[in-house]
């Protein structure tokens, strides 16, 4: 069993990405409005992710950890207007699977904190009082040191160095959506990134991407009904030098549906395609433009389920979502594919 459960676990605990998103989530689940992101030796000696958010319930702190419990879905119909990042109950009990997790957590009922330690099964093995103010950190510490292979893979400088930009990158991407949000991504003692709460998705941009790409950025906002679907977002204005407005990367295309980070292939290929058309010079054509677009549809019409780590979703009516970014984009670069 324990074979099992390791063999599953690492199937959903993949990478220090995927640790940190998964947590991350958690603390915004939670309603957090502040996070401190640590990493020691890029994450693989510990990754620590403090929340201010509701804290953990004592009632529910014995069975956090364990496989499927969630305090997020009771029903199935629940999932049908699913509106948290989880819904599973698999990441932190995977989490325990792979590494060692202590969790310190304190609601508002609670007088002071509380710290437990987890075992490989979830099961909290040991608590003591701790003194830190409303919230949850969990730290997760040696990750995957039970699968050698994989935290060799992961200890080269190379691959160290990408996951870190990894993780920055899916900062930004939660930065931009959750304007409200404070964060810090601390490695190895060093600030590396910061942002400040601030009031909307536009200043949101410019803390994370800065003002002199945001003042080439165009607001947009497009909403058609049966079926609902509400487009907004920022896109490179029409005509703008091309290289303030896109890069050679697609890091800069943050697509969102119902809030949730995602890579969607076809809508990433319709908004290059509109955008580079507009530019007679070939150069352009590898060019990915920097756009923030924010999808949102019936939760009933998204399935977040296609891979563990959510970052794909299978939406439902997937071409009425592409005709309305198309229609969307003629209206914005007068571009029409044949
Ligand atoms: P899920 O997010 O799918 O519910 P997880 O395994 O990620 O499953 O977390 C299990 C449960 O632990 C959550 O449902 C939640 O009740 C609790 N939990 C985990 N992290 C936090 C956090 N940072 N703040 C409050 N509750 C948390
Ligand atoms: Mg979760």
């Amino acid at each position: 069993p324990d074979t099992v459960r390791l063999l599953s676990s690492s199937q959903v605990i993949t990478s220090v990405l995927n640790v940190v998103k998964e947590l991350m989530e958690n603390s915004l689940d939670a309603g957090a409005t502040s996070l401190d992101i640590k990493l020691e030796n890029y994450g693989l000696d510990r990754i620590e992710v403090r929340d201010n958010g509701h804290g953990i319930k004592a009632e529910d702190t014995p069975v956090m950890a364990l496989t499927h419990f969630t305090s997020k879905i009771f029903c199935h119909e629940d999932l049908e207007r699913l509106e948290t990042y989880g819904f599973r109950g698999e990441a932190l009990g995977s989490i325990c699977a792979v590494a060692e997790v202590a969790v310190i957590t304190k609601t508002e009922e609670d007088d002071i904190s509380t710290q437990y330690t987890l075992n490989f099964t979830g099961q909290i093995v040991s608590q003591k009082p701790s003194h830190l103010g409303q919230g949850t950190t969990v730290s997760v510490l040696k990750l995957f040191k039970n699968l050698p292979v994989r935290r060799q893979y992961y200890s080269t400088t190379k691959k160290c160095k990408e996951e870190l930009k990894k993780v920055q990158d899916l900062l930004l991407a939660y930065a931009i959506i959750k304007p409200e949000l404070r964060l810090t991504l601390i490695h190895n003692k060093v600030v590396v990134w910061q942002k400040a709460k601030v009031a909307d998705h536009r200043s949101a941009l410019v803390a994370t991407l800065g003002a002199s790409t945001v003042a080439n950025l165009l607001p947009c906002h497009h909403r058609q009904e049966q079926p609902e679907i509400v487009l907004e977002g920022f896109f490179p204005k029409p005509g703008a030098d091309y290289s303030s407005t896109s890069s050679s990367n697609p890091d800069k295309t943050f697509i969102y549906v119902n809030n949730r980070p995602v890579h969607h292939k076809d809508i990433m290929k319709l908004l290059r395609q509109h955008y580079t058309a507009q530019y007679p010079d070939d150069s352009a054509r590898n060019r990915y433009p920097t756009v923030m677009l924010k999808i949102t549809v019936p939760p009933n019409s998204v399935d977040v389920n296609l891979t563990p780590d959510k970052t794909q979703v299978l939406l439902h009516n997937k071409e009425a979502v592409l005709t309305a970014v198309e229609v969307f984009l003629v209206s914005l670069y007068g571009y029409r594919c044949n």
